[in-house]
């Protein structure tokens, strides 16, 4: 065994190694991989086996593909089989919500280029002849679906790693990790400790032991899962012989059943509602290569419907039932990437999906180590979506609730209930005894509407416009005509202090930093010069910043942020979480409102647009911001939470003569499309450059260096290849969800990031990406988007269709 080496990965199943492949392949060859037992011997060996590509986020779809293209490339190197059978699968819909889902699925495959197609359920029981047709309506064909050898393609993982330099031991139990004072890992195992520059925590259902080592709780939780296996059916051979081909593998979301052919019989898996997790606390590690108890009783439900939709299961004999546990984070994706605050420290781990998501993990996690990004969109898989807000028992429900849902549709205006309220402001109370209906940000409950008197506080969910669209309607009105207020706690804040604050920020940065007083808005870009960040910084003092952001990237920005400070000691920054709460108030008649209350004086001449000022406000100390996402005259208002109720009060109370409203986080989204304005993790993407997302106003190439000046720059000089652009739609009852084609005569030229109406100009708007050469066609006629598989016909425009001179915020 090596006593130093650049990487340890810990763990041989399919993830691990996959990890272990792509470091060499990427040019890493003094690497190991430490297992305890035999390569496999976590969930990899009894996985079912099969792999797609579809997922609800096109990113991670990109990145399956890969994984399914890779296992050619696997064989040949390694010499080992995977067993690949590529038959194809479709997705079986049995109501019209799901057909839109279908029609949803296939529209978001377009621009990936994924050539998915619609088919009748007879066209189905072509290829999967035991169906019966009148429980579904319609399908969806992918070609590139199937199944494999879970524990041979792991060891073509392993072998490929091998010839390529990698070495792997076996039998060797990872019992501590210890970093160094150089901040390196003594990785300590009962067969002798290895000094590694850096660890890969890839544990599998002992992902949370190996997190534990180094005193962090990751957000993974196994659940048991069942899929049973038959013996040989007449009618499976029948259809091979008939037709020279395997069954292909059916989703049938009705019965939440997956299944395909094995051998010559069949293998039936369920998602089952009555789900039950596995060793909740602490995985034991005298767990081996062992399978669990089956329960058919508790998947009986399940396999009833199966039975019903697929009768000629009834009569063949059960030959065997796998029970075994697989971990899960609880939205169901990977954790991915670098952890915050532990140098060196890597994990990839809560895959769900081993054998369609492995090799994607692999070659992020490696670009990652090897160089600085993983040269891929993987937000939806950075383990840093989530914070210690994510506790044992939180994603102990999560979990629950993503399994028992996972062949469930997740409407746009659905949220889900499990482990809430988790955190509340102190008006959590009074908004909803004003009838807000709340949503789950990042963990934090945030108003999102408000329901009139006499009608009740609930979504009810659509993926067409629904009940919330006359209450959005009138808080919109209520702002444009007036003034309007909205807490604003689910923003991400952050204090910056110390002498060398403004040069940190300003290296971080593409905007100059503002005067004291001032406030700028500023993307960040990473060194390939893409956008990382977009916020809102306001000068406090010489030696003080506060800095605004998303919510739900503040571990990942703050993983940033703590990476690049000087080891000087010459800046702090403090994520200040609900340390800090906020209102905005906005409309044209919210300076009158903060007049009536403000200890200073808020005139446009003393408090201009983009001004900071810190000032009583009802008495309380407020930090105020002369800013708003809605793009009207407003505020936005920070406090500490004690101070929160009598602000919000004293607001409303000063507000009454002027007609105050409140406004949910869904008015706010609405009225920022009618200003072009894009928004986080949507338009703004760490694909994107800040010159094709327009915020080229925003990055000064000629100031101080700043990191990805030289490829900002080669964007700016060269010109972007694509460009950020808005569109009124011709929309019927549903707007765009975001990630829908966007069509120009008969070609996908482009995608939506998101979109809905907007209230105060009565349109339906979207925002989207296209190739520059498209982004002037303001008159041809030619575009259209596909909303819920019609395409409808959009004019692309320039201007916001409110206030495109900007008056209202300067008034
Ligand atoms: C019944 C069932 C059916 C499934 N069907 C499918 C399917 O059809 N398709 C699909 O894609 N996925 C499927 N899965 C999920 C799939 O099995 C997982 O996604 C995959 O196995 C995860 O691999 P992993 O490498 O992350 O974890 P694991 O396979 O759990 O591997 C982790 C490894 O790390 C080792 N280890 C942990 N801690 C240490 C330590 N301290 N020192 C040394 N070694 C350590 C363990 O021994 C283990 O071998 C299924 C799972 C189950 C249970």
């Amino acid at each position: 065994m090596k006593s130093h080496t650049q990487v340890v990965v810990i763990g041989g199943g399919v993830v691990g190694c996959s990890v272990l492949y792509h470091l060499t392949k990427l040019g890493w060859t003094d690497v190991v991989l430490v297992e305890r037992s035999e390569l496999t011997s976590g969930s990899s060996w009894h996985a079912a086996g099969g792999f797609h590509t579809l997922n609800g986020d096109p990113n991670v779809s990109q990145l399956q593909s890969y994984t399914v293209d890779l296992y050619k490339e696997l064989e040949e190197i390694s010499g080992q089989s995977c067993s690949l059978h590529l038959t194809g699968g479709v997705m079986l819909a049995d109501t019209p919500e799901r057909m839109d889902f279908l029609r949803l699925a296939q529209a978001k495959g377009r621009y990936l280029g994924m050539d998915l197609e619609l088919i009748s359920v007879s066209e189905a029981k072509k290829m999967f002849p035991i169906l019966d047709e009148k429980y579904f309506i319609g399908a969806l064909w992918d070609p590139i679906e199937g199944h494999l050898d879970p524990s041979g393609t792991t060891h073509a993982y392993a072998k490929a790693a091998r010839i390529n330099g990698a070495e792997i031991y076996r039998h060797t139990k990872v019992e501590e990790m210890v970093q160094t004072p150089e901040g390196t890992w003594d990785v300590i195992t009962d067969k002798g400790t290895i000094r590694a520059e850096h660890v890969v925590n890839a544990g599998g259902l002992w992902a949370r032991e190996c997190g534990r080592m180094v005193g962090i709780e990751l957000p993974v939780l196994a659940m048991e899962h069942m899929y049973l296996l038959t013996d040989e059916m007449p009618e499976v051979v029948a259809h091979n012989e008939a037709t020279g081909k395997e069954l292909i593998g059916v989703l049938d979301f009705g019965g939440e059943i997956y299944t395909r052919q094995e051998g010559k019989g069949m293998l039936l898996g369920t998602y089952e509602q009555n789900c039950r997790p596995w060793s909740p606390k602490e995985t034991p590690w005298d767990f081996g290569h062992e399978l669990l108890a089956p329960d058919l009783d508790r998947i009986s439900p399940e396999l009833e419907v199966g039975f019903e939709h697929f009768p000629a299961l009834q009569n063949a004999g059960i030959k065997q039932i796998i029970n075994g546990p697989f971990t899960f984070a609880p939205d169901g994706n990977p954790l991915v990437g670098p952890v915050r605050g532990l140098k060196n420290y890597w994990v990839a781990c809560g895959v769900m999906a081993g054998f369609s998501q492995g090799g994607g993990v692999g070659l992020t996690l490696a670009n990652w180590m090897i160089d600085g990004d993983p040269g891929y969109d993987i937000w939806g898989m950075d383990v840093a979506r989530y914070g210690d807000w994510a506790t044992l028992a939180y994603t102990n429900k999560k979990v629950q609730e993503n399994y028992s849902r996972r062949f469930r549709i997740r409407f746009p205006n659905e949220e889900l209930p499990a482990g809430r309220p988790h955190q509340t402001t102190p008006l959590y109370d009074k908004m909803l005894a004003q009838g807000a209906v709340m949503g789950d940000s990042w963990g934090l409950e945030t108003p999102l509407w408000f329901a009139p008197d006499g009608e009740k506080a609930e979504d009810v969910v659509s993926f067409r416009r629904s009940n919330d669209f006359d209450a959005i309607g009138a808080e919109c009105r209520a702002v444009r005509t007036g003034v309007g207020i909205t807490e604003i706690a689910n923003f991400a804040k952050y204090k910056i202090t110390g002498a060398g604050a403004e040069d940190y920020l300003s290296y971080l940065m593409t905007n100059t930093m503002p005067k004291v007083g001032r406030i700028v808005l500023t993307p960040m870009l990473n060194e390939a010069g893409k956008l990382i960040g977009d916020f809102t910084i306001a000068c406090a003092s010489d030696e003080t910043f506060y800095m605004f952001g998303s919510s739900q990237a503040e571990v990942y920005h703050m993983r940033w942020f703590e990476k690049h400070l000087p080891d000087d000691g010459s800046v702090a920054i403090e994520a200040i979480n609900l340390g800090l709460v906020g209102l905005s108030i906005a409309g044209p008649r919210a300076r009158d409102v903060l007049a009536k209350v403000a200890g200073a004086d808020v005139s446009n001449d003393a408090f201009r647009f983009m001004d900071f000022r810190e000032m009583d406000v009802a008495n309380a100390p407020c930090k105020v911001n002369r800013i708003s996402y809605t793009g009207d005259l407003g505020y936005e208002i920070w406090m500490t939470p004690e101070y929160e109720r009598q602000v919000y009060t004293a607001l409303m109370k000063a507000g009454a003569e002027f007609g105050i409203q409140n406004f949910g986080m869904r008015a706010l989204l609405a009225m920022r499309l009618e200003k072009n304005f894009g928004t986080w993790f949507r338009e703004f993407r760490p694909i994107y450059g800040p010159f094709e997302a327009d915020l080229g106003r925003f990055v000064k190439l000629g100031k101080n260096n700043f990191i990805g000046q030289e490829a900002a720059r080669r964007e700016f000089e060269d010109g972007p290849k694509r460009s950020r652009v808005s569109f009124v739609i011709d929309a019927l009852d549903a707007d765009v969800m975001g990630d829908e084609p966007i069509w120009h005569e008969n070609d996908v030229i482009g995608w939506i990031t998101s979109g809905g109406y907007a209230h105060h100009v009565e349109k339906s708007l979207a925002q989207g990406y296209v190739p520059t050469e498209f982004s002037v066609k303001t008159d041809d006629g030619a575009f259209e988007i596909e909303i819920l598989g019609e395409r409808r016909k959009a004019t692309l425009i320039t201007d916001p269709l409110f206030d495109p001179k900007a008056e209202r915020m300067r008034m």
